[in-house]
């Protein structure tokens, strides 16, 4: 099949075409994201490959459709960008990655924890002016305190079994309890009590119309003072208003952020040439307790390779039997 890529970085091009090797398909890259002003570009294609901030909405599949695109592989398992009720409409197939490496993200969560409770991003710079001041740097033990994780799917669930192992208190709110938690001591609570609990708190549920700014104003106010606010699910599970006032007020002691709800004007790109037109995130910027990455949670060797070769396999099981491997449709988000 001929698939047009979109949203491509070189890293994504190596793993794509390691990974296409011997299928026969043709990928045709493209660096635009996927939008209605870019649609265009996948004529003569059969699928279409996104990316987190590609704009996958009713417009775009339908523009989609009308030059014959019957699927969509989703090189993320995150699908929040995607209309699938437009999709089921115009009978096109909408496929994802449901796990390339909960690892990665759990990992990359516990980095964004350390660094700023030890405050590794402050000491580095120091350090590298000749000031071996500790003044500032004061961190807390992680061992005892009490962590609140949203979510404990895949990656939540790796979460909690690296922060048992930290000896830390883990208290978890999901729909739906994952025995591998119950069985390592989580224990699962109201989300006031997980707020009102919690020393650190780490989002890692899905971006659903539930979940949109679930940390928003009064959930702030239901929490310990000086709270560890982590997110590295999507960026509007967080009002980034509140959290800002939260940051002024000190409800807020620390905030690590690798997703951001309006990143897609800026991430994944180089934009250290310009200034940033996001007065919201230039001001996050500013304080010293905020440790930004930019949707990087994901980005390991191990989940790059699973990425492209979980990619290639949607394709090749769509073309020889109609269904991709790993389909996302309104019926199976509803079961
Ligand atoms: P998953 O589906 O395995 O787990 C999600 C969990 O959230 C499930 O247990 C589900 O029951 C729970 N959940 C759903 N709605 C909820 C609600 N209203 N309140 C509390 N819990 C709820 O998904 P996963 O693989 O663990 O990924 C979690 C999220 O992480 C993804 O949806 C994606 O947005 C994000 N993600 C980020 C990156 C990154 O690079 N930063 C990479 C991959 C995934």
């Amino acid at each position: 099949m001929q698939i047009a890529v979109f949203s491509t970085k070189p890293y994504d091009r190596r793993f794509l075409e390691a990974a296409s090797a011997g299928s026969g398909h043709r990928l045709v890259y493209f660096e635009a994201k996927l939008s209605v002003e870019t649609c265009d570009l996948a004529a003569g294609a059969d699928a279409v490959c996104t990316f987190v901030n590609d704009d996958v909405s009713g417009g775009v599949l339908a523009s989609l459709s009308a030059k014959g695109i019957k699927l969509i592989v989703l090189r993320s398992a995150g699908f929040n960008n995607v209309d699938l009720a437009a999709a089921k409409v115009l009978d096109i197939t909408v496929a994802r990655v449901p796990a390339y490496s909960p690892h990665a993200v759990a990992e990359h969560t516990l980095a964004l924890i350390l660094a700023l409770n030890r405050k590794t991003h402050r000491a580095y710079n120091r350090v590298r002016e000749g000031n071996f001041a500790l003044e500032g740097l004061l961190g807390f033990d992680l061992a005892g305190k009490t962590v609140g994780v949203v979510g404990t799917g895949k990656i939540g669930g790796v979460v909690c079994k690296i922060l048992v192992g930290f000896g830390c208190k883990v208290i978890a709110y999901d729909l739906q309890p994952n025995p591998a938690c119950l069985d390592i001591g989580v224990t699962y609570v109201a989300i006031d009590e997980l707020f009102s609990s919690s020393d650190i708190i780490t989002l890692h549920c899905p971006l659903t119309p539930v979940t949109h700014h679930l940390i928003n104003e009064a959930a702030l106010t239901r929490m310990k003072r000086a709270v560890m606010l982590i997110n590295t699910s999507r960026g509007a599970v967080v009002d980034t208003h509140a959290v800002l006032k939260g940051l002024k007020e000190g409800v807020i002691g620390n905030l690590g952020l690798d997703v951001y709800e309006e990143e897609a004007d800026l991430f994944f790109e180089d934009l250290s040439g310009r200034f940033i037109d996001d007065d919201v995130f230039a001001r996050l910027l500013t304080f010293p307790n905020v440790l930004i990455t930019g949707h990087q949670a994901f980005f390991t060797k191990e989940a790059l390779t699973n990425i492209a070769e979980t990619t290639i396999a949607n394709v090749t099981s769509f073309e020889k039997t109609g269904s991709a491997m790993h389909e996302v449709s309104v019926e199976k988000i509803a079961r």
